[in-house]
C-alpha cells in the first residue's frame, strides 16, 4: 500500500532560512537535500568532497558545492549565511569497510571540530550531528537476542574501534557546544539506514544492499547461490530512509531533544538470514546459503530501544522491513540491470518524469514517487 509521506509540522517556520547539509553527495545527506526542497525550503545549500558528477542525488534549485569539510577554511565558507546545519558527512560503510578503514573513519573527526566551530562563528542557530549505533557499548552487543539498546548504554564505553569511537567523541564536542557557548545541537543515533539511492555496491554498501545486489546478481546470471558474511544468525534492525529524514527533522526542531544524543532506528530486529528470506521472497527466487566465517560481521545483536524517542516525539520508525526492502530492492535491481547493460534504463523510466540532475540514474520527480510508486513495481523474473 502507498503511504504519503508524512512531513512534520516542527521543521516549518521561515521556508527562506538557509539549510546547510554536509554530506549532500551520499546516501541520506542527498535524500535530506531533496526533503527540504519539497517541504519549499528555498535556501538550501548540499556539500559533499566528491565531485559533483558523482553525488548519488542532485536537486535542482539546491546550491551544490564541492568542498572537503575536514579543513576548516572549507567549512567557514560551508557555514555563510547558515541558520541550520545538517552534518551528514562522514568516511563511512559496512562493516566490510569500518573494520578495514579504522583510520579513515577515526579522521571524520576532523569534519566535526571544523565543522562545530565554523557553524557556531557563523551564529548557526541549530547543529544537527548524524551519530551511529556503532557508539554504544560492544560489550552490550554480543548475544544475538540482544537486549535493545537505550541512549545511556553508551557509557561506560567501548564503542566500535575507530568509527563508535569516533561517533562518541564527535557528540562530545557537540554536547559541549551547547553547554560552554550555548549553540543548539541535535544528536541523532542512526540504526542502519537502508533504501533507494543509497550505496549498493563498491565495498561500502550494508547489509540490505549487499543482500539485495547478491540475490538480484544470482537472479539474473543463472547461478543460484548466495554467500553471507558471518553464520547469519547475527541481528540487527534497519530503519527506511523516509523514516529517517522524518525523524532527522523532527529530532532538530524538538527543543526537549538540545544536545541529548537519542536513538534513530527501527526495532523491528532480524536475523541476516531472516533478511535474506525477505529478500528471497521479493525476488521470487530460493537461493543455495554459503557462509563466510571469516568475514566481517560486527556484533552479534543489535536493537534499537525507542522507549525515548516515543515519549518525547510521540513516533519513532515504522515502516515494515518487507515493506521498505521491496522498494529498496526494485531501485537497486534497475540500478544493477543498467550498469550491466543488460536492460536499457531508459525503458523502464520516460525522460519526461527526470526533475532533477542524475547521479547515478534518472530521479522522479518527486520524493513520494521514488519511496512509493516505485516500489509498487515487481521486478521481472
Ligand atoms: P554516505 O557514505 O552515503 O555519505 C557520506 C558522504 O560524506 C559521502 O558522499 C562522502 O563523500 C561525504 N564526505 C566524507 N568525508 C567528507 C568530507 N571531508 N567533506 C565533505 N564530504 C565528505 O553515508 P550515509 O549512509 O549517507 O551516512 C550519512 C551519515 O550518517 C554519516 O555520518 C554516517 O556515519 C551516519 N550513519 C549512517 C548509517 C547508515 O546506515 N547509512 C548508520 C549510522 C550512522
Amino acid at each position: 500500500m502507498n503511504k504519503e509521506l508524512k512531513l512534520p509540522a516542527n521543521g516549518s517556520g521561515n521556508r527562506e532560512r538557509m539549510i546547510v547539509i554536509t554530506g549532500a553527495g551520499g546516501f541520506i545527506g542527498g535524500a535530506l537535500a531533496r526533503y527540504f526542497h519539497e517541504k519549499g525550503f528555498t535556501h538550501t545549500r548540499a556539500v559533499d568532497k566528491k565531485p559533483l558528477a558523482e553525488w548519488y542525488q542532485r536537486v535542482r534549485g539546491v546550491e551544490s558545492l564541492c568542498l572537503d569539510v575536514s579543513n576548516e577554511e572549507s567549512c567557514q565558507r560551508v557555514c555563510e549565511g547558515a541558520t541550520e546545519v545538517y552534518n551528514l558527512a562522514a568516511d563511512m560503510g559496512g562493516m566490510g569497510f569500518i573494520e578495514r578503514y579504522r583510520i579513515e573513519c577515526l579522521r571524520s573527526v576532523l569534519i566535526n571540530t571544523h565543522l562545530l566551530e565554523a557553524a557556531y562563528r557563523a551564529g548557526v542557530e541549530r547543529y544537527f550531528f548524524s551519530s551511529s549505533a556503532c557508539a554504544y557499548n560492544t560489550d552490550l552487543q554480543k548475544d544475538p537476542h540482544v537486549r535493545p539498546l537505550k541512549e545511556s548504554d553508551a557509557y561506560p564505553a567501548m564503542a566500535e574501534r575507530g568509527y563508535g569511537w569516533e561517533k562518541l567523541f564527535s557528540e562530545m564536542l557537540c554536547q559541549e557546544y551547547w553547554a560552554e557557548r550555548g549553540m543548539k545541537t541535535f544528536i541523532a543515533r542512526f540504526h542502519n539506514v537502508y533504501g533507494p539511492y543509497g550505496t549498493w555496491d563498491g565495498g561500502r554498501e550494508k547489509a540490505p544492499a549487499a543482500i539485495s545486489r547478491k540475490v538480484i546478481a544470482a537472479k539474473h546470471s543463472g547461478t543460484p547461490r548466495i554467500e553471507i558474511w558471518g553464520d547469519g544468525t547475527q541481528t540487527r534492525s534497519f530503519m527506511f530512509i523516509e523514516d529517517c529524514l522524518i525523524g532527522i527533522d523532527m529530532i532538530t526542531h524538538c527543543e526537549d531533544l538540545i544536545a541529548r544524543p537519542i536513538n534513530l532506528g527501527s526495532s523491528e530486529l532480524v536475523s541476516v538470514n531472516e533478511l535474506v528470506d525477505i529478500v528471497e521472497e521479493i525476488a521470487h527466487v530460493k537461493l543455495e546459503r554459503t557462509y563466510d566465517l571469516g568475514a566481517p560481521k560486527g556484533v552479534g545483536g543489535r536493537n534499537s530501544d525507542n522507549s525515548l524517542i516515543k515519549q518525547i516525539l510521540g513516533w519513532e520508525p515504522n515502516t515494515p522491513l518487507r515493506e521498505g526492502m521491496g522498494k529498496t530492492y526494485s531501485w537497486i535491481e534497475r540500478e544493477y540491470l543498467a550498469s550491466t547493460s543488460r536492460q536499457p534504463l531508459d525503458e523502464k523510466q520516460p525522460k519526461t518524469l527526470l526533475a532533477f540532475d542524475r547521479g547515478r540514474s534518472p530521479l522522479p520527480v518527486s520524493l513520494s514517487e521514488a519511496f512509493q510508486g516505485r516500489g509498487q513495481e515487481q521486478p521481472a523474473r
